[in-house]
């Protein structure tokens, strides 16, 4: 059973548990840097970036999470954790730090413009079973992805001619990172979660030679 720790510093901690737990993992609170060496994978859950970016310094964790991130450890970063992943953050704190794993730029509250938050269908690739509820809670959205990032999936922008085509991205996988705008930990469906044990569980496995 894969081990996935949760960066427990503040947010949606106890959802993203239970959610993995269902998922078939094991959830670990991660609090300490030394919580970081039994885990497999790393969920950076929602929450506010701004806040969890300081408490990463105040706790001393900024560093060796980024190491982790670096070697290869997988993430999922639901929202805010989402922002944490990026390697360029819009409408930041300016002191504001991210871990610059996924080559993408993400607004901060970027939805807020036009609503806080919202529910709606969005289809995932990669993610069989028809439709997934995605939940937006002042959510964040990708304005441009890098080399190698795939999109997963996009909300329709309903007429905002400023979005692409195909609306805005709001799930992107590179490599061994996931990232969502929506807060997949607060609906029953696990499939999300099953996806990110899955990464877990083939990285483990180790790369094929
Ligand atoms: N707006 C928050 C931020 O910028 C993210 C909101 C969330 O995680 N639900 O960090």
């Amino acid at each position: 059973v894969p081990q996935i720790g949760v960066l427990a510093l503040q947010g949606d901690v106890v959802d993203h548990m239970r959610a993995l737990e269902a998922a078939g993992a094991r959830a670990v609170p991660v609090r300490r840097a030394s919580e970081l060496d039994d885990v497999d994978g790393l969920v950076i859950p929602g929450g506010e970036s701004t806040t969890m970016s300081r408490l990463l310094d105040v706790f001393d964790l900024f560093d060796p999470v980024k190491k982790r991130l670096d070697e290869g450890m997988p993430a999922f970063g639901s929202c805010a954790g989402m922002i944490l992943l990026a390697d360029e953050v819009l409408d930041g704190r300016p002191d504001q730090r991210s871990f610059g794993v996924i080559p993408m730029t993400v607004r901060r509250n970027a939805f807020g413009r036009q609503i806080d938050s919202f529910e709606t269908e969005i289809g995932l690739d990669g993610i069989a079973g028809g439709p997934f509820r995605a939940v937006f809670i002042r959510a964040p959205w990708v304005e441009r992805v890098g080399e190698g990032v795939a999109v997963l999936g996009r909300v329709d922008s309903g007429g905002d001619a400023t979005a692409a085509p195909g609306g805005r991205i709001v799930a992107v996988r590179a490599g061994d990172c996931l990232a969502t705008s929506f807060h997949p930990e607060v609906t029953p469906d696990a499939r999300v979660h099953e996806y990110f044990v899955d990464m877990v569980r083939s990285a483990d496995a180790g790369p094929v030679e």
